[in-house]
């Protein structure tokens, strides 16, 4: 068998059908007509009332936090363990991330961990569900109530999950997505930025596109930037997001394969199945190696690598990142979980084009480093 990509996703539904009718039609541009109607969709599916497609998920951020007027001396808590378009959100703003460390269980944030951080400057709660767990959202928005804040959620990797029955995307004032090709439904590059509040909503119009006036063309009044989306990419996008179920089934396949193949290895945490608000949905397949495990995650997936397996370290803490420490955030935090996470947590194939076949090999390939290590 060739190299088993980490990732690889599926297009063969009526992406090619979609895509085809933009060149006929000479659609290409964020002008088509394709983009509202995927923001109208994608919106509807998590129930928004406002879609704002946008370049990448990085970009849905940036304007999520812009829009929502954070700026400089202000301080917005997020997991340390998480992307760093994240905390770039942030400190783009001038506003400075307030980091909590990470559930040893779910990966998520520790929920527990916010109030305590909870500043005259605090303006926002950044939610970010990581892996196919939602975060602790009840939490989160009676803190976000009593003390008045924002809440950003990060839905990136959250596409048809819920938290006790409600759609991951609908939490909060505002939330993002992204729509790279590891995530359950791709345009290739792409996000989205979806919220119930029409003010907001406009705004992120507004930022997405250079802050360009309505009715003075080429008159500015503020700083946005140009994170349009395309009519090609929401091609792609529309006929992802009729297969909406059937992806989110198929990775609840993929991770109960993986889980019942992997069981039996000792020294491996494999990703919770089921908490009290959720069902896994396994953005991707991921593992922790245990304590008797000697190897570190960048050893494991060098090995795994050299057996012609595709596979991912996990995130890298913010606390630790030298930019950040450059900068002269973070000195001296430490966050005993997340650093733990960063340091033994990878995850292996999972797209959703992945095949029994490959699954296999990966069982076979990881069990052998495992027992021999
Ligand atoms: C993928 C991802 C992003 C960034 O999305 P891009 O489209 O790659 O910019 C942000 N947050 C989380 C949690 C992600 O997984």
């Amino acid at each position: 068998m060739g190299f088993i990509p980490v990732n690889e996703p599926l297009l063969n539904g009526n992406e090619k059908k979609y895509l085809c009718e933009c060149i006929d039609s000479g659609w290409i541009s964020s002008e088509g007509p394709f983009v509202k109607e995927f923001e109208k969709k994608m919106s509807a599916v998590v129930d928004r009332k406002y879609g704002i497609a946008v370049s990448n998920g990085t970009a849905a951020l940036e304007v999520a936090v812009q829009a929502l007027g954070i700026g400089e001396g202000d301080e917005v808590i997020m997991p340390t363990f998480t992307i760093i378009s994240c905390a770039m959100a942030v400190t783009k703003t001038g506003a400075t991330p307030v980091l909590v460390d990470s559930d040893r269980f779910t990966w998520n944030m520790n929920v527990d961990e916010i109030e305590a951080k909870i500043t005259s400057r605090t303006k926002a709660i950044m939610v970010v569900h990581l892996y196919g767990l939602p975060v602790d959202m009840d939490k989160v928005l009676e803190l976000a109530e009593k003390y008045h804040l924002k809440v950003i959620e990060d839905a990136a990797e959250m596409h048809g999950q819920t938290y006790k029955g409600r759609m991951c995307g609908s939490f909060g004032d505002i939330s993002t997505f992204s729509f790279y090709p590891n995530k359950h439904i791709t345009t290739g590059e792409g996000g989205m930025i979806v919220t119930d509040d029409e003010e907001l909503a406009e705004k992120c119009r507004m930022y997405r596109n250079l802050c360009f006036q309505k009715d003075v063309r080429y008159v500015h009044n503020e700083i946005g930037d140009n994170y349009r989306f395309t009519n090609l990419q929401a091609a792609v996008g529309l006929a992802q997001l009729e297969r909406l179920d059937e992806f989110v089934a198929k990775k609840r396949e993929i991770g109960a394969y993986y889980t019942s193949h992997l069981r039996e290895l000792e020294g491996l945490i494999l990703p919770v199945e089921e908490t009290d608000s959720a069902k896994n949905i396994y953005w991707v397949y991921a593992i922790v190696l245990g304590e008797n495990i000697k190897l570190s995650n960048r050893e494991m997936t060098k090995r795994l690598g050299e057996r012609g397996i595709g596979t991912r370290t996990f995130f890298w803490c913010m606390h630790e990142q030298p930019v950040y420490q450059k900068m002269g955030l973070f000195q001296g935090e430490h966050y005993k979980n997340a650093e733990y996470l960063a340091r033994k947590g990878f995850y292996i194939p999972s797209g959703l084009a992945l095949t029994r076949e490959q699954m296999d090999v990966v069982v076979e390939e990881l069990t052998a480093i495992v027992k021999g290590q």
